[in-house]
């Protein structure tokens, strides 16, 4: 941890405490470039699948025309701590800012680890698109016209037992 690492944690700590006041933004993000420009997010919460923090902070970075980000932290509002980044979220990064760090770890020990050790036997999105030229190439298979397709009956909406879902934020706690 390097003493920007830690300005980086009082920034997005700072700004969970002042604006993760509710359940639609219950986590913070601080971003930083090479050339010490801080950029931050709050997440927003949806039930469509809101973006993360770190994904806000990286808009953020973009719209005032940041370079590379070298470095981003997440918070969690009720003094939860830096928060690991999920899943989505180091993909995302991955494939935007290869050599990024990511401060993970307990308050007491947090540490700047390699994104890339986060994500082991990585997924390169770029490794595996086709060079063009690609579409004349590729042979299209036959596939039945769609109005020979049966349609399936779904049952209504409507008629579909809501199973009870346990406050994921109270068990984040836990
Ligand atoms: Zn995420």
């Amino acid at each position: 941890m390097r003493d920007t690492d830690r300005a980086l944690v009082q920034a997005a700590t700072a700004v969970a405490k002042l604006r993760c006041r509710s359940d639609n933004h219950t986590v913070a993000a601080a971003a930083r470039t090479a050339d010490g420009r801080v950029f931050t997010g709050v997440n927003v919460y949806h039930f469509t699948g809101g973006p993360c923090a770190e994904i806000v902070a990286v808009g953020a970075a973009a719209t005032q025309g940041a370079g590379e980000l070298e470095t981003i932290v997440a918070v969690g509002d009720r003094g939860r701590g830096v928060l690991p980044p999920c899943g989505r979220c180091r993909q995302v990064l991955l494939d935007y800012f290869p050599p990024i760090r990511v401060i993970v770890g307990s308050m007491d020990a947090l540490r700047a680890v390699p994104l890339a050790d986060l994500l082991p036997d990585t997924y390169v999105w770029a490794d595996h698109q086709v060079a063009e030229p690609r579409a004349e190439a590729r042979p299209v298979p036959a596939v039945p016209r769609a109005e020979a397709r049966p349609v399936q009956a779904v049952p209504r909406a409507e008629a579909r037992p809501v199973p009870a879902v346990p406050d994921s934020r109270q068990a984040a706690e836990d």
